[in-house]
């Protein structure tokens, strides 16, 4: 399988960097390097240079990796493509080190040129295998160099899988597990001549001279300095390739605008680039993220690098955010998802949001039968609670067909797959952008703020020294910048701006790289940003059923899916694995108990699986959680037929929370958003009791969480409220609070915003369609608003 590690394009922009390289000793060799330990896999890198006035074209470098990882790597210059990578892996007593490079985001190759030599200090051991080697002819590359003689961004990868064929120094492996930056200072890492010559030659310890310290020099650095980009300006920036980003840069560059779309994260779908895939679908161009069926295992794999790894929920950072990660289940926004009661403008209520519905649904219908056979499968589940339901007076109907029915309603669950793959925008809307010669979309560029005159935006700040001057991309004259980063990610880059509220500025100011870049205090705008913020609380019932085939609990689709299945999908998409685990959906409204507020019990999300998923550390916990583990021993049940019902409260949620960053800059839920006012809890509890008052008549129907020596309101009050969250995070920038009736960024002249963040209400359903057809809204605003480019 092709693999590709996913390295930033990357080089120092100003830091933000959560570490900094520090010098060290190491004891077995006496070398003094700057580097890190990284904390998470606790891998150490080290760097350390001949004297600058050597001009030399070398340094000596070490990897550190406890045993149990796959491989480790570094890129000194911070970008992965056009990039000299050096990795390591352990085989059996052997360390085998190898430098490598690749001209796109695939397999990197071994590469003529660099010289290395093993330090005789290289070793395995029961815990670790450490690499130091000395680099020649290391510093300039095909289309590249190194500055030594400045403050960098090298770069990190490690996997936690190892590489294909040990024994093979040649041997090709999988995309990394993860990776990371930090910032060092090079300059300050160029030893004296006589120790760096000792260490080159595999000699120990030190003269006593120590690094030269030389943070400024008279030395020219021509010849290794990274080349300058000149500025390109654009119409418009969209900053994230979510379905909000990707919707507004297809409609924008429609229009004829200049427009650069910039994505943090890497591919993801094989039409992007992604190359992630079962070892069963090799050959079929087809990744993780293009099967339906293999949803369940984005939480369940050891590999996560589609997640976003310093935002504390679950959130997408690769192309399709969201839509790339999600069970895509689509619903067809109600009447009153948009409506002035529900905090929308009344430019976007009664009626006048419907065209852009109507645009939505005509680039991406929804389907209620993914597989290309249009048969449905493994469809008991449907009949069990189809059972049930209707005993409660619901009636079954095609749900997108008749999008405001919404109370006492079930159906099949409809999804924007297409062809029995994953759909959704970036199979439509990315696919029309990118074929268009004034469209350009980046990925592996991080945005850190905007830069801005006051109110007047100028452009962005990103990682990506290839597109701009230090990262820098300027707007065209009149030109707009569009903040699609989510309802996290875009609350951190207004933060980053001086935009927000006082406190969260206040962190920023203080943080040793960004601080001194906010814009002067007398220029900070005072907006709510981060508050209002909603997700659905969601609590699971988990049952059994004779009947149901609980397809083992999806543990088995990624490694060693049922071979009928496989082939049947793998043959023309179709089957089960055409389709995520969800198969029945249903909606029943209800008045408030303790207040006058209509609120929604939306069972999204019936499947065939009990998983509970740790919303703050992003880790499968199994039944880690008050009440669920005793409770799964003191019954005996089969296994094999188990399903759960996933009960949300839907729209009318009253309950609010608030997004802040911390001290690491890292966004995260300040205030829960869950019960957080205490008219929603009773209405979700009187919802889970109404979903099991009629489950006698159901014969072998059974309900295991809670079991029977709990009752539903034990269950609800125990419920661990971190395991609440849904991942349908919307109202953090939301509008007429912090954005105005055209998105745009109240305070500033040419700053928008398209993303859930917008979003003052959670929808009725899922929201991912709602938002799709709010960002065809907010563009057209967008565009038609007087003195843009
Ligand atoms: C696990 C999971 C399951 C879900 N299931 C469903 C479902 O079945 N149905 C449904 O309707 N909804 C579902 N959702 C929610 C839905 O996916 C989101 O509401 C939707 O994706 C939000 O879109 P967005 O454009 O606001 O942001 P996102 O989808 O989060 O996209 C933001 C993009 O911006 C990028 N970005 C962020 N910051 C920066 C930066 N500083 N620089 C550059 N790029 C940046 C990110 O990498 C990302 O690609 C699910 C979400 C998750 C996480």
């Amino acid at each position: 399988m092709l693999s590709c590690i996913v390295l930033s394009i990357l080089s120092f922009i100003g830091g933000g960097f959560a570490q900094a390289a520090t010098e060290y000793v190491d004891p077995d060799n006496g070398i003094t390097f700057w580097g890190i330990t990284d904390p998470v896999h606790l891998v150490t890198h080290g760097y350390v240079f001949p004297p600058i006035s050597a001009g030399s074209t070398e340094f000596i470098g070490e990897i550190v990796a406890p045993i149990s990882t796959g491989w480790a790597g570094v890129s000194p210059g911070g970008e992965m493509v056009d990039n000299l990578l050096l990795m390591v892996w352990a085989n059996g007593d052997t360390v085998m080190g190898t430098n490598r490079f690749a001209t796109d985001y695939i397999q990197p190759v071994p590469y003529a040129g660099p010289i290395i030599t093993n330090l005789p200090s290289t070793k395995v051991n029961s815990t670790h295998y450490k690499w130091v080697y000395r680099c020649q002819n290391c510093t300039v590359w095909d289309g590249g160099s190194l500055n030594t003689n400045a403050f960098v961004a090298p770069a990190w990868v490690f996997s936690s899988i190892a590489v294909d064929d040990p024994s093979d120094i040649n041997t090709d492996f999988q995309e990394h597990t993860d990776f990371g930056f930090y910032g060092s200072n090079f300059s300050a890492a160029h030893a004296s001549a006589e120790d760096y010559n000792n260490w080159a030659a595999g000699g120990t310890g030190s003269s006593g001279g120590s690094t030269t310290t030389t943070t400024t020099t008279t030395t020219s650095t021509t010849a290794t300095s990274s080349p300058t980009v000149a500025p390109t300006p654009y119409d418009y920036i969209v900053v994230g390739a979510g379905p909000g980003g990707i919707i507004a840069a297809d409609r924008l560059s429609e229009a004829g605008k200049n427009v650069l779309l910039l994505e943090r994260g890497g591919p993801s779908t094989w039409e992007t680039g992604g190359r992630y895939g079962p070892t069963w679908a090799q050959g079929y161009d087809l990744t993780k993220f293009d099967i339906p069926g293999l949803f369940e295992t984005l939480f369940t794999d050891s590999n996560e690098f589609w997640w976003c790894n310093d935002i504390t929920v679950f959130a997408g950072c690769l192309v399709g955010g969201g839509t790339s990660v999600n069970g895509a289940l689509y619903w067809i926004p109600t009447s009153d998802d948009f409506s002035t009661a529900t905090g929308w403008p009344s430019s976007w209520s009664n009626g006048k949001h419907d065209p852009y519905v109507a645009m939505m649904q005509e680039r991406l219908p929804s389907t209620d039968h993914p597989s290309t056979d249009g048969e449905r499968y493994l469809e008991q589940v449907y009949s069990v609670v189809g059972q049930l339901l209707n005993g409660q007076g619901y009636n079954n109907i095609t749900i997108n067909d008749n999008p405001n029915f919404k109370d006492h309603v079930y159906g099949y669950s409809a999804y924007d797959f297409i062809n029995g793959k994953r759909g959704g925008p970036v199979a439509t809307y990315l696919q029309t952008a990118q074929a268009r010669s004034n469209f350009r979309m980046e990925i592996y560029t991080y945005v850190s703020n905007v830069v801005r005159n006051s109110s007047t935006i100028l452009g962005v700040q990103t990682n990506n020294t290839a597109i701009g001057p230090n990262g820098y991309v300027p707007l065209n004259p009149n030109g707009r910048v569009i903040l699609s980063g989510g309802s996290y990610g875009s609350p951190r880059i207004l933060f980053l701006s001086g935009i927000g509220p006082s406190d969260m500025l206040e962190i920023v100011s203080k943080d040793p790289t960004y601080g001194p870049q906010l814009p002067p205090q007398s220029d900070w705008i005072d907006l709510p940003v981060g508050y209002n913020v909603s997700d659905n609380p969601s609590i699971n019932l988990v049952f059994t059923h004779p009947s149901i085939d609980a397809y083992d609990n999806w543990a088995t689709v990624w490694a060693d899916p049922r071979p009928a299945d496989a082939a049947q999908y793998l043959e023309n998409q179709s089957g089960v694995l055409a389709q995520a685990s969800p198969r029945l959906n249903f909606w029943r409204a209800y008045g408030g108990i303790t207040d006058n507020v209509v609120r929604y019990v939306g069972d999204f999300y019936l499947r065939f699986l009990y998983i509970e998923i740790s919303s703050l550390f992003k880790q499968l916990q199994g039944t880690a959680r008050p009440g669920a583990a005793s409770i799964n021993t003191t019954m005996s049940y089969n296994a094999s037929t188990i399903f759960t019902i996933t009960a949300y409260l839907s729209t009318g949620i009253t309950s609010r929370g608030r997004i802040g960053i911390d001290a690491s800059l890292r966004p995260q839920p300040l205030v829960e958003p869950w019960f957080e006012d205490p008219g929603d809890e009773p209405v979700l509890l009187q919802g889970l009791e109404d979903i099991i008052s009629n489950m006698a008549s159901i014969p072998g129907m059974t309900m295991i969480t809670p079991d029977d020596t709990m009752t539903m309101e034990e269950y609800v009050s125990l419920y661990d409220r971190s395991t609440m969250d849904s991942n349908h995070w919307v109202g953090s920038n939301s509008i007429l609070q912090v954005v105005d009736e055209n998105v745009k960024v109240m305070g500033t002249d040419n700053l928008f915003v398209i993303d859930a963040s917008i979003m003052p209400r959670l929808p009725m359903g899922n929201p991912h369609g709602a938002l799709m057809s709010a960002a065809e809204h907010a563009v057209a605003n967008i565009l038609a608003l007087e003195g843009g480019p």
